[in-house]
Parts: C-alpha cells; structure tokens; sequence
C-alpha cells in the first residue's frame, strides 16, 4: 500500500474517529490525539465518550506530528486530544512538548481538556516548568459549586479542591476555561446549584464560563436514577431561569460568559462584567416571553 495521497487521508490516518471535537475558542488550533478516554469514567451524567481510556504510544504521537506538520506547517497552537489528557505525568507532557517544537517549531500554545484533580497532582514547580514549556489553557469541566450535587454526580472533586486547583493554574499563569452544567440539581436542588457554582467561580479567574446542556444519555447512573424518581430533570424553561439566577450572582471578571445551546435555539454570549447586564435582559426577555399568555 502507497503513501496517503490526499488531506483528507492524511488527517484520516491521525486520528481514531471520524469526527473529533475541540471546544469552542480552539476551533483554529491544530489537533493532536495524544490520549483516548478519560481516566476517571465515573461522573454520573457522562456516557464516558466511546473509549477506554489509553495513552498514544508517543512514537506513535511522533508519527502523527509528522503528518500535522505536512497539513498544517504554519500552526502556532495545538490542542491535544483525549478526555483528560492533563492527567499524564509532567515528564510525559514534557517530552511531548519536545516532539512538537522538534516537528512543528512554530507552535507555542498548547491546550487541552483537564480534571480538577489532574492539576492537583502536579506540584507549583511542575505546573510551573508546563507553563513555561508553552502549556498556555486548560478546558475543564467543573460542573456544579455544590458539594451535594458533584459527590451524587461522583465527580471526584468538592468545590474547594476546584478552587484549590484553579488557583493553582492561576499562579503558573495557565488560563482556564471552565463548563458547568445547569439543571444538574434537578429541580429538587436547583438554587442550591445555581447559588454555590457562582459562589465558587467568583473565587476564580476564568477565562471563559461555558454552559453546557444537561443530557440524561440512557445507561448512565444519573439516567437511572432519574427513572428511579431520585433525580427529577427540569424543562428547558426552568434550567434558563436557573442560569439567569446564577449569572446574577456571578461576580467574575474579564471572562466571556455563553451559553450556545439555550433552549436548542439561541446563544447568549457576553463578557463579564460588562456585559452582565444585557445579558440578564435577553434572558428576561426570553423567560417573560414564555411566561405570556397566548
Ligand atoms: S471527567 Fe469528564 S469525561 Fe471523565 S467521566 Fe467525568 S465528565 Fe466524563
């Protein structure tokens, strides 16, 4: 069998599946699958991706940044693929960041997707030498502020050790974009969740606060206890009103609040704090909307 001829099988040959996903703000990064999963697999609501969790081979990770390099030469920035690839160990990290300067010079920036307790892992001097070495943002889910909420989601992690970690990534100048999910509570601890997520934010610096819609993916514990009738989830409407409260208490600066998937619609985006308050009128005005007669 001959060389790969075309793009499009070049890029094929890099990575696993057909479709990869990048967050939003990386969307002109260059892709690098370094790991497959997550090496937690156990949050209630996830349907854990479709991998079980591995580490790319990184004479394997070689190969694939030589077939980057032919597609995208001009690249500066790089997100590395997989769950929570931030959970290697800083060595490992740190020889990837060798292969890419070896394969592409022009990249500085790297990003990728990281658990709260992946960063607690890390000593200040490691988080220190990764932020020197280029590692410039992580994506992470954080979820909830309410303790309740991310031991029944068995998220792994209480709201001060996100705290703890972010601050962390805080003093070695790492940026941090973080999701939460509204209606996570289900309608039983809505405020609390609302309240408590803005409460620990606004101990932190995000870059970008990222609304996630809640899906109740069939197989999951959180699906089933659902069906149980131990998890009751809220229509779009309440989750908005839900937002609108924790967007009210959110006291967070220069950070672009969004919520793209509101009510499978529309997209409320909008830097914070300046713009808190248009903000809060769109999702009024949506809510009084619905709440008209006729
Ligand atoms: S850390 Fe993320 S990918 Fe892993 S189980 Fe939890 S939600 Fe899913």
């Amino acid at each position: 069998m001959g060389e790969p001829a075309t793009r499009e099988e070049l890029y094929r040959s890099i990575y696993t599946h057909d479709t990869i996903y990048i967050p939003p703000h990386e969307e002109t990064s260059g892709a690098l699958e370094v790991a497959l999963g997550c090496s937690w697999r156990r949050c209630a609501f996830c349907d854990f991706a479709k991998d079980d969790f591995r580490l790319i081979p990184l004479e394997e990770v070689e190969r694939r940044l030589t077939v980057l390099a032919r597609l995208q030469p001009a690249q500066t920035r790089l997100f590395l693929l997989g769950e929570n690839p931030f959970c290697m160990d800083t060595d490992r990290l740190l020889a990837i960041r060798t292969l890419v300067a070896r394969h592409m010079p022009r990249v500085e920036a790297l990003a990728m997707y990281a658990r709260a307790d992946d960063v607690l892992r890390k000593t200040p001097g490691e988080l220190a030498a990764l932020s020197a070495a280029g590692v410039r943002a992580l994506h992470i889910g954080v979820e909830s502020g309410c303790d309740g909420i991310l031991l029944r989601c068995e998220k792994g992690v209480t709201a001060d050790q996100t705290v703890e970690a972010l601050r962390r990534l805080d003093a070695a100048g790492i940026d941090y974009f973080v999701t939460v999910i509204p209606g996570l509570g289900g309608r039983e601890y809505s405020r609390l969740h609302a309240v408590e997520t803005a409460r620990m934010l606004n101990r932190t610096h995000p870059k970008n606060i990222w609304c996630l819609k809640l899906h109740l993916y069939p197989g999951t514990p959180l699906y089933r206890q659902a069906q149980a009738g131990h998890f009751t989830q809220m229509g779009p409407w309440e989750v908005l009103a839900e937002e609108e409260l924790m967007l009210r208490e959110l006291a967070v600066t220069d950070c672009l609040f969004e919520d793209t998937t509101v009510l499978d619609q529309y997209t409320i985006r909008g830097m914070l704090p300046d713009q808190k308050q248009q903000l809060l009128s769109a999702i009024d005005l949506l809510l009084r909307a619905h709440a008209a007669p006729g």
